[in-house]
């Protein structure tokens, strides 16, 4: 048994013994609740890094945006934002790697703050999906995305905040760059570049929107925008105050409360539910149980809601395109603290 499951059974032996049998259940819930403030530590995390390292031998960089593949695959790193705003960091710590679809999320927060969620859900579905990331997801079907975490309605998404030029871009940067109070944040432009060039059936999803009149558009800066967002480097720390962020109803982790919004976030950490981990989401939600956005470039967010903020960074991604090791990181981890949503 682990050390910290062990001293929660102790806990909740006296708590049992003290209060009576028939208040059992409460004194569990409060052995738990003592367990997943006091005990997340650095050593903890640094045990289950060691326990995962070697995962990345059975997975894959992506490289079907060239840039992509030039990362070195056993890079890792694991981070989390703990509930007064402690970060604890271990791996590779300052290893930056492109943000990728974890930026949906930010793209989804700055375009519903500023049209209203209506506005952009008559556009677009709440569905959660069974098919990858750039899958055409109901253009062909009904001409409106899924969902806006997958790339068609994440495309569009971005298409609808305001601004000419790379303006709906620097609204999203700033609000990346406000969450993470890290004002270092910029783009790597290599990968923008590489992804604009071999985007394709990105800009495919764009000129279909634009043909069904769901974007206006009178060039590809909309879609340069979203290529801009994906290309956006972060770290494992920055994603887990993203994660704590959307976690704490929009609270940052030093408790700034400049977005403070309840349904915003309820917003996200729902997609992020049915759709974040791509086709995986639904078995996620089944092992994992909580709102947790990935990205191609090897970056998982998580969110334990009213508590945590997670990040974790492995670029050697399974056969759905998540982080492989990272995935397994998140896991042990819920599963030694229970901070899954349904444990
Ligand atoms: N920029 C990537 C693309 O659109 C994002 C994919 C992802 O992270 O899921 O292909």
């Amino acid at each position: 048994m682990k050390k910290n499951n062990l001293s929660s059974l102790i806990i909740a032996t006296f708590l049992i013994s003290f209060i009576g049998t028939n208040q059992t259940v409460y004194a569990q819930k409060i052995a738990k609740e003592i367990n997943v403030q006091k005990t997340i530590t650095k050593e903890v995390l640094t045990s289950i890094l060691d326990k995962n390292k070697n995962l990345y031998t059975q997975g894959k960089v992506a490289n079907y945006i060239p840039e992509l593949g030039k990362m070195q695959s056993n890079k890792i790193a694991f981070s989390v934002v703990t509930e007064n705003g402690k970060v604890l960091n271990v791996g590779d710590v300052n290893q930056k790697f492109t943000i990728q679809s974890i930026s949906k999320i930010i793209s989804l927060m700055v375009a519903v703050n500023e049209k209203g969620e209506k506005k952009i859900f008559d556009k677009m579905g709440y569905f959660g999906t069974d098919k990858p990331f750039n899958h055409f997801a109901n253009l062909d079907l009904n001409g409106k995305p899924l969902n806006p975490l997958m790339n068609a309605g994440a495309i569009l998404t971005t298409s609808l905040i305001d601004g000419e030029g790379d303006i709906p871009y620097q609204k999203i940067l700033q609000m990346v760059r406000y969450i993470t109070k890290n004002p270092t944040i910029e783009i790597n432009n290599s990968v923008y570049n590489s992804e604009k060039e071999t985007g394709h059936k990105n800009r495919g999803m764009f000129y279909i929107m634009k043909n069904t009149g769901l974007i206006v558009a009178n060039n590809e800066d909309k879609l340069d925008n979203y290529f801009r967002q994906c290309s956006i480097e972060v770290t494992a720390e920055d994603l887990a105050k993203i994660g704590y962020f959307f976690a704490n109803h929009c609270t940052r982790f030093d408790g700034d409360k400049k977005y403070y919004n309840k349904e915003i976030s309820k917003l996200i950490e729902s997609q992020m539910l049915t759709a974040g981990m791509y086709e995986f989401s639904g078995e996620y939600a089944r092992t994992v149980g909580l709102p947790s956005k990935s990205g191609v470039g090897g970056g998982i967010t998580v969110s334990v809601p009213n508590k945590i903020g997670i990040g974790v960074f492995s670029p050697a991604l399974d056969s759905h395109g998540n982080s492989l090791a990272g995935y397994r990181m998140i896991l042990d981890l819920v599963n030694q603290y229970n901070l899954g949503l349904f444990d």
